[in-house]
């Protein structure tokens, strides 16, 4: 079976095909990587907001320091949506250690200062 897909690691979007393992039409090794990955293990950095208790804003944006399983995905936003963080949050603070037991840190996207 051969999956066709366009490629995301940068803006010129190569379009790749998987057959059997093997990659073609991708322009760099990036691509090439990326493709046997998606295939085999995808991978996707979750951003979205935890509660910022005693903050000028009343959300905090957030991310996964690295990509997770695209299969765990649910289980960290499901994780990260009963966290709560006090202000004042300074950018790439951890929030969580072990999102959703995947070994990957959660962190402020953002700095917050408190009210
Ligand atoms: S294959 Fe390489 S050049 Fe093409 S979109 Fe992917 S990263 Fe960019």
């Amino acid at each position: 079976m051969t999956k066709t897909m366009t490629c995301i690691v940068c803006p010129m979007g190569c379009q790749i095909s998987v057959a059997e393992g093997e990659a073609r039409g991708y322009s760099c090794p990036r691509g090439k990587s990326w493709a046997e990955q998606e295939v085999s293990k995808p991978m996707r950095t979750l951003t979205t907001t935890v509660l910022l208790i005693g903050g000028e804003y009343p959300l905090l944006p957030v991310r996964t320091q690295l990509p997770v399983p695209k299969s765990k995905l649910m289980d960290c936003l499901r994780h990260a949506n009963s966290l709560r963080v006090e202000a004042p949050v300074e950018v790439g603070q951890v929030i969580c250690p072990d999102l959703a037991e995947t070994g990957v840190s959660l962190i402020a996207a953002r700095t917050a200062g408190g009210q």
